[in-house]
């Protein structure tokens, strides 16, 4: 059957761990679903209004993680690296049952998300895989931040740049294909933060489950934890991820080219509302063999991390 059609899980697969920012334990369920039905997030902890669809008008808080919300305001937060992995393993579709409010920050990265789910398995349907294709040049610009969407032939092109006055991380670019590249370091990059933010963000009520067991901790040109990085630009690439995932509230794989410097979740949420707010910005097309030369996803991304 054609890789170009849509996939689900083969088996169920289940997830445990404890919330970044909420410090709560949870417990994630996701199993296969129907094509066309996309990924869904079922509060199953609530009888009532509780599912929530990770759609980037559903996001309702940016800061620190992706938080989506229902009509009955119902949340999921934290959801960017799970989607992250779903993009990047070409699952379309799947529903995600949750038993609290914050998907498990696992390690910090997306790498134990996309092992759990290469072991369940993928599962090919005869439905085709639809993408967004990007038909004109978006831009934002804020500040000093600033990310474009526009388009290109058949990849998803990422282009991220971070700056940050801290000796150690200093500026990080990097810029990945993500249907051909070898994504590895992209999906194994923790989530990070400089020690002499730590209080600040404790003081907003986040990161209650922040440990150095799921989070890298800069400080005094070096980081805290054991081991050192897992990457050499592991901060942008960690980055790159977030943006990946947050992409994925578009419902669909987008074919374009992003460049971001100093951006994060609320830029690329705020991108995607520009974007989607005209039709003549974007097509949504059913992608078949026949018209579309390379493969959207490519099988060494498989076998690289298997
Ligand atoms: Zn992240």
């Amino acid at each position: 059957m054609s890789s170009l059609n849509q996939k689900t899980l083969k088996n169920s697969v289940e997830i445990e761990g404890i919330g970044l920012h909420s410090g709560k334990n949870v417990k994630l369920l996701i199993k296969p679903s129907e094509p066309d039905t996309g990924i869904v997030f079922k509060r199953v902890d609530l009888k009532n209004n509780n599912l929530i669809l990770p759609n980037f008008l559903n996001v309702t808080n940016t800061s620190l993680n992706t938080t989506i919300s229902n009509e009955a305001g119902v949340k999921v937060s934290t959801i960017e690296h799970l989607m992250g992995a779903l993009f990047c393993l070409g699952i379309d579709n799947a529903l995600i049952e949750i038993n609290n409010e914050e998907v498990p920050i696992l390690d910090g990265s997306a790498i134990e998300f996309v092992d759990k789910l290469l072991v369940a398995g993928l599962k090919t349907s005869n439905k085709a895989i639809k993408i967004i294709k990007i038909n004109k040049k978006i831009e934002i610009q804020e500040d000093e931040k600033n990310i474009s969407i526009e388009p290109s032939k058949l990849s998803l092109d990422i282009d991220f740049e971070i700056s940050f006055k801290d000796d150690f991380i200093k500026t990080q670019k990097n810029k990945i294909n993500v249907y051909s590249d070898d994504l590895k370091d992209i999906l194994n990059s923790r989530t990070f933060c400089l020690y002499e933010d730590i209080e600040k963000i404790k003081k907003m009520g986040l990161a209650k489950g922040g440990s150095l067991r799921n989070a890298i901790v800069v400080k005094d040109n070096g980081i805290v934890n054991e081991g050192g990085l897992r990457n050499s630009k592991e901060f942008v690439n960690h980055k790159i991820l977030d943006c990946i995932g947050d992409l994925y509230t578009s419902g669909y794989r987008i074919i374009g080219k992003i460049n971001c410097s100093q951006g994060g979740h609320y830029l690329t949420n705020k991108i995607l509302r520009k974007l989607f707010s005209d039709n003549k910005n974007f097509s949504i097309k059913e992608i078949k063999e026949r018209n579309l030369p390379n493969t959207i996803i490519d099988k060494s991304i498989l076998r690289s991390i298997a």
